[in-house]
């Protein structure tokens, strides 16, 4: 396995590969990232993963410089799923003096993650753009958990005719349905027995629409009772949108609906989501 810190070096050790799957991450794998890793290996033949903390997607209040990091772990777990490559640039790589250039989307910023963080989906467009051209993957391996992220992604990639595939993969669980998430280990045990709430709160909703139920004010409506059930959750949204424009549903229609919620345990952000087609 290639552990390779600049893009010069990366390009380098590209060019003797053929077909490529990239799993970009900020590190601190666990087992939703390694799916992703398996499903690029098998389809694609050879692997690569980044590994970067991407600074411009962090709010000056977020978690940045405090953000899980292992990397000898990672490497190890990677190396042990095959992977071909693995970028892990320092913050100068990518963004080195007189770095100016954004891509933007600014419908993205109106709704859900976008509107509680705001610029944040500016600088994982710009890094996972950045990503794509020094890798230049035949396909790239992206998590639902991250649902806006996707749609932001895809977005730019046929906005931009970047000739990489984009693929989308199922989040992965903890037996209890808490979604696997670096930000896990922030949970005190209280917490971890708390956080399940999120995922209680969106089987309510997605229940319902099953039974029938189509008013987005009744899902949401499910999915903030759950959530006021347990009294170390505070939600910060919940949200019934339409899968490919997130906007909030009046009514479910024939797309479906993206179920999805924020909620801050403690001090810890989590978010989660069930798309329901
Ligand atoms: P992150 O390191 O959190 O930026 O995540 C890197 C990639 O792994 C993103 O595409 C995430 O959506 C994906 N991912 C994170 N958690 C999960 C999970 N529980 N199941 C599936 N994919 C995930």
């Amino acid at each position: 396995m290639d552990v390779i810190t600049t893009v010069e070096g990366l390009r380098a050790a590209r060019a003797g590969l053929g077909q490529l799957g990239l799993v970009p991450t900020m590190g601190y794998l666990h087992e939703g990232h390694l799916s992703l890793v398996r499903q690029a290996r098998r389809e694609c033949g050879a692997a690569a993963a980044s590994i970067f903390v991407n600074p411009t997607q962090f709010g000056p209040s977020e978690d940045f410089t405090r953000y899980p990091r292992d990397l000898e772990r990672d490497l190890r777990l990677l190396e042990a799923e095959g992977v071909a490559l693995v970028f892990v640039p320092e913050v100068a790589e990518m963004y080195p003096e007189g770095f100016g250039t954004a891509v933007v989307l600014p419908a993205a910023d109106e709704v859900l993650e976008g509107a509680a963080r705001p610029d944040h989906f500016r600088g994982v467009a710009t890094v996972v753009c950045k990503l794509l051209n020094i890798v230049q993957p035949t396909r790239a391996y992206f998590g639902q958990k991250d649902a806006q992220q996707t749609v932001v992604v895809r977005q730019m990639v046929r906005d931009l005719n970047m000739p990489t595939q984009i693929v989308v993969a199922p989040t992965v669980r903890e037996a209890d349905g808490l979604a696997m998430s670096s930000r896990n280990s922030y949970l005190t045990p209280e917490q971890r027995a708390a956080a399940p709430a999120l995922y209680r709160a969106l089987t309510a909703a997605s229940g319902l629409l099953a039974d029938g139920e189509r008013r987005g004010d009744a899902l949401r409506q499910a999915m903030a009772e759950v959530l006021a059930g347990e009294p170390l959750a505070r939600p910060e949204y919940v949200s019934a949108a339409d899968p490919l424009t997130l906007r909030e549903l009046d009514a479910v229609g024939p797309r479906g609906a993206l179920l999805s919620l924020a909620v801050r345990v403690g001090q810890v952000r989590l978010i989660d989501n069930l798309l329901v087609e």
